[in-house]
């Protein structure tokens, strides 16, 4: 099995899972992103660290639109460049309902772009 790369996380219920077959599949999901008041999910992440933002990772996202689309939440894909325990830069794109532009930010941007996110939840428009 695939050892886990930072040596902090478990995956003994991953490997686990993967030596049941190669059609028992599933997926993980980085983020979601709910209202702190009414729960609804606002948005599904699939994060991954890169060293450069600039340009979109190669990472599949067909589970999490189908997720996202299913809770009729947002989706979209994170990149992040970090050091340490420090994130310096963000890479996003929205994948769900349409597949937006990449945008680079950094990390407080990223920050502000959540807190809107947030503000967006229809239960703060009394819906
Ligand atoms: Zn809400």
């Amino acid at each position: 099995m695939k050892p886990e790369r930072t040596g902090l996380r478990n995956l003994d219920i991953r490997n686990w899972h993967r030596r049941l077959g190669g059609w028992i599949t599933a997926v993980d999901v980085d983020l979601a992103e709910y209202c702190y008041f009414c729960k609804r999910v606002l948005a599904l992440l699939e994060i991954v660290r890169v060293k450069d933002v600039r340009h979109p990772p190669r990472k599949a996202t067909t589970i999490m639109r189908k997720l996202a689309n299913g809770v009729s939440a947002r989706g979209y894909l994170v990149a992040y460049r970090s050091e340490g325990e420090e994130v310096l830069e963000v890479g996003l794109r929205r994948v769900v309902p349409t597949w937006g532009a990449w945008r680079v930010m950094s990390a407080s941007e990223f920050g502000e772009w959540l807190i809107m996110l947030h503000l967006s939840c229809p239960c703060l428009r009394g819906e």
